[in-house]
C-alpha cells in the first residue's frame, strides 16, 4: 500500500448525474445537489488531483450536451423553441453557408421560413454574433467564426 499518492473516487450522483471526485475521507456528498450517495456509481478511480480535475470536467461536459441531444430526440416539436438554438446553429450553418463560411441575411431568412422557426432571421444572427459564432462583415453578410481560422 502507497502512501504517497492519494487516490480519488469519481463518482456518478444518482440524483443529478454529475460526475464529481471523492477523496478516501472526503464526504458521499454530490458537489452539485448535495445529495448523498448511499450506493455511490463509482465510475473509476485516479491517483492525482489534476488528473481528477480533467477527468471530471471531461466527463461533465458531454454529459451536459448529451442531455440536450436526448431532449431534442424525444420531443421533436421542441427544436423549434430558442432554448434549442445553440443546436440548431450549427444545421443552419450546414445548410445557409458558402465554401467561404459566408451567409447572408436573405439566407437566413430562407432557413428560418423552411423551418418554420419561432424567432426572426435578425434574432437569430445576433444570438450567433453573441455567441461569438459568426462575424458581421460589411451589409448583410456574416461569416462563421471556425476553429479552422
Ligand atoms: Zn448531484
Amino acid at each position: 500500500m502507497s502512501k504517497k499518492t492519494p487516490s480519488y473516487l469519481v463518482i456518478l450522483c444518482n440524483e443529478c448525474n454529475y460526475y464529481f471526485g471523492k477523496h478516501k475521507k472526503s464526504k458521499l456528498n454530490c458537489p452539485r445537489c448535495g445529495s448523498l450517495q448511499n450506493s455511490p456509481q463509482i465510475y473509476g478511480r485516479v491517483d492525482d488531483s489534476n488528473s481528477l480535475h480533467d477527468l471530471v470536467s471531461e466527463l461533465n461536459i458531454p454529459e451536459e450536451l448529451r442531455s440536450d441531444f436526448k431532449n431534442l430526440n424525444q420531443n421533436n416539436e421542441d427544436i423549434n423553441e430558442p432554448n434549442n438554438l445553440i443546436d440548431l446553429i450549427p444545421m443552419m450553418f450546414n445548410e445557409t453557408t458558402n465554401s467561404e463560411g459566408e451567409l447572408t441575411l436573405v439566407d437566413v431568412e430562407k432557413y428560418v421560413k423552411k423551418k418554420n422557426l419561432k424567432i426572426t432571421p435578425r434574432e437569430l444572427l445576433e444570438v450567433c454574433e453573441f455567441e461569438g459564432l459568426l462575424i458581421r462583415l460589411h451589409g448583410e453578410k456574416w461569416k462563421v467564426i471556425s476553429e479552422s481560422l
